[in-house]
């Protein structure tokens, strides 16, 4: 048999993944990074970004903001402050948020938060790429 790595993907709420995976990549704060069984150990901090996890021919996407990641050799644990698998991404929801962002960011007014009107776009942009990446039911 083919040999595996443990993956669990959890938020300050719920349990979303725990899943023995073939494959996994996630948003570092230095970029995106892939694992496979018996990586080295090493512990990162996540940005606004995609998790991809391959089981035999299956991936499953998930937008994640912020967090966590901690891999082992046999183990990734990803410690997301915010997380929806692309099932749950409501796209108008997304769609909505993206405009507003867009919004704040021409208008430039003085009490324009660049920084938060920057992250809110990015989360909306990446959940619309996520959502495209949703298994057929
Ligand atoms: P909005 O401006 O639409 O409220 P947001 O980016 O401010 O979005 P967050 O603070 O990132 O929202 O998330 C708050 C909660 O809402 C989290 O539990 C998150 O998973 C969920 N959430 C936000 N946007 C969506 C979406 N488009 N589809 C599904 N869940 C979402």
């Amino acid at each position: 048999m083919e040999e595996k790595i443990s993956l669990e993907i959890v938020t300050p709420d719920r349990q979303l993944v725990k899943e023995m995976v073939d494959e996994i990549t996630a948003p570092g704060s230095e970029g995106y990074f892939g694992v496979l069984p018996g990586h080295i150990p090493f512990l990162t901090t996540l940005k606004i970004g995609e998790v991809a996890y391959r089981r035999e021919r299956e991936t499953r996407y998930l937008a994640v903001s912020w967090g966590y990641a901690q891999v082992e050799p046999a183990k990734m644990v990803i410690l997301a402050e915010i997380a929806e698998p692309a099932e749950e991404i409501d796209i108008e929801r997304a769609q909505r948020a993206r405009m507003r962002a867009e919004k704040r960011l021409e208008e430039k007014t003085e009490e324009l938060d660049f920084e938060r009107a920057r992250a809110a776009l990015e989360k909306a942009l990446i959940r619309l790429q996520v959502a495209t990446k949703k298994l057929p039911q």
